[in-house]
């Protein structure tokens, strides 16, 4: 960040502060900046944390503090990710909230949402949700919190206790979640769920894989990856969202189905959007920059569920998200300890299904987007308002006035490769490990103030909905 008042625009004479009172805390030129939808020229102010202005570049302004962007750099909206597994309180050491912070924090990352499982106990009632808050505050946050509820059988009538308690919407489950204290529903629940939601302006979130299917599937075992795909298939995937696409439609509750990994889950959404259903839905990292014909056998840091599968599925994704049938891409940010991910043995029957990605995901994605020519300004927008909006986060994941200060300038134009050992969540297993990426992340600002060095600034947030 450039001194106090030390850069040619800010001593500039001319037309003085901007209106309003007081000069801003902060102004930042950029030659590119995300606004309106769109990279362009622009004078960011900002005043408590607070984007006050944005301005066309030339215009000269005094502030406290000025920032100036290196040639090549851009100004991004702090990234929302609307999809991270916490897992404290009760498995903090598979990960915590001070470390996944830092690592959204280093990840242009500036506000998270924490997924209600894996978790003890699971966020299933406002007690649970209480008890993450107090961790989260205990163990300090680098960037933003909010967080989903959960659903399950037992609480399918009354999860809208959850709701009025301040979680951004609940999560589902239709076959195993891979912990025992968090059961799926069967599509009876999750319309009983969905009904109890609608109207609130809430939102359900479903991991969509049919358990019929699954159990129909080969199981699981051994070193081989296409065997471990196989045994997760894509009709899996279509038939549970034909489940939630069904669900919304008769209960008008808005659905969103967490990380779409298929061609064919792609097509359900796409007819389900055409016929108006209000169901949203997302995508990762690793299914957007990841082949299974590029996966090796024996390699667990590559398990997740749904699979990573292969580039006819991939580009099907990419399809979606450019017509709209996709609306967001987060991380499923998912860590075990090292020992689950039985990388000794590398079975993919007994590992932990999870990757890790919220430091890593803006710049996989970015690298696959270029190469395929989709431009930095969607990719900003898919994972930064269109999550804030999905969360109902009016003033995150946006650079305009009144919205939080939450900057990250990105200069998309470099090249790294990406070691494990150098990502500051817990633990150093990554399938990204050894990969060439485009991109880094020079600075995130979590309202005005430099959010990496692991201050405890982040706050705890609630859904603002109309
Ligand atoms: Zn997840």
């Amino acid at each position: 960040m450039g001194g106090r008042g030390t850069s040619s625009a800010a001593t500039g004479a001319g037309e003085g502060w901007s209106p309003g009172g007081e000069p801003p805390d902060l102004v930042v030129h950029a030659a590119g900046a995300l606004v309106g939808g769109g990279l362009r020229p622009a004078t960011v102010t900002v005043v408590a944390g607070v984007v006050r202005e944005v301005l066309p570049l030339d215009r000269a302004v005094r502030g406290e503090r000025t920032l100036e962007l290196a040639r090549g750099e851009v100004l991004l909206p702090g990234l929302v990710d609307t999809h991270v597994h916490v897992n404290e309180p009760g498995r903090t050491e598979w990960e915590g909230f001070a470390t996944a912070t830092r690592a959204a924090a280093h990840g242009g990352v500036t506000t998270i949402l924490d997924m209600p499982l894996n978790s003890l106990p699971p966020t299933l009632d406002p007690a649970a949700l209480q008890a993450k808050r107090a961790a989260a505050t205990a163990a300090g946050l680098a960037v933003d919190v909010g967080f989903w509820g959960g659903l399950v059988p037992a609480n399918a009538g009354s999860v809208r206790a959850l709701h009025e308690a301040g979680a951004f919407g609940v999560k589902a489950f239709l076959q195993d979640s891979g912990v025992p204290e968090f059961p799926p529903v069967d599509a009876a629940g999750l319309r009983r769920g969905m009904a109890q939601l609608a109207g609130t302006g809430s939102v359900v979130l479903v991991h969509a894989e049919d358990p019929a299917v699954l159990a129909a599937a080969p199981g699981p075992q051994g070193r081989s990856y296409p065997a471990f795909v196989a045994s997760r298939p894509p009709a899996a995937e279509a038939a549970a969202v034909r489940t939630v696409v069904e669900a919304a439609a008769a209960t008008g509750c808005r659905a969103h189905v967490v990380h779409v990994s298929s061609a064919a889950g792609v097509a359900v959404l796409r007819q389900a959007k055409a016929a108006g259903v209000p169901v949203t839905a997302e995508t990762c990292p690793h299914y957007l920059a990841l082949a299974a014909e590029d996966v090796p056998d024996g390699a667990p840091q590559f398990k997740c569920c749904p699979p990573v599968r292969g580039r006819a599925d991939a580009d099907a994704l990419w399809e979606g998200l450019l017509d709209g049938t996709l609306d967001v891409v987060v991380s499923d940010h998912s860590p075990s300890t090292p020992q689950l991910k039985h990388l000794d043995t590398g079975d993919l029957g007994t590992a932990w299904g999870g990757i890790s990605s919220l430091e890593v995901g803006l710049r996989v994605v970015w690298t696959a987007a270029h190469e395929r020519g989709v431009g930095l300004d969607l990719v900003a927008d898919l994972m930064a308002r269109r999550t804030a909006d999905l969360a109902g986060l009016p003033r995150k994941g946006r650079i305009a006035p009144g919205a939080d200060a939450d900057l990250v300038v990105f200069d998309p134009g470099a090249e790294d490769v990406l070691r494990a050992a150098d990502l500051h969540h817990r633990h150093p297993v990554s399938p990204y490990e050894g990969m060439r990426v485009r991109g880094a992340v020079r600075l995130a600002l979590l309202r005005g103030t430099d959010c990496r060095a692991g201050d405890r600034r982040g706050r705890l947030l609630v859904p603002e909905r109309p």
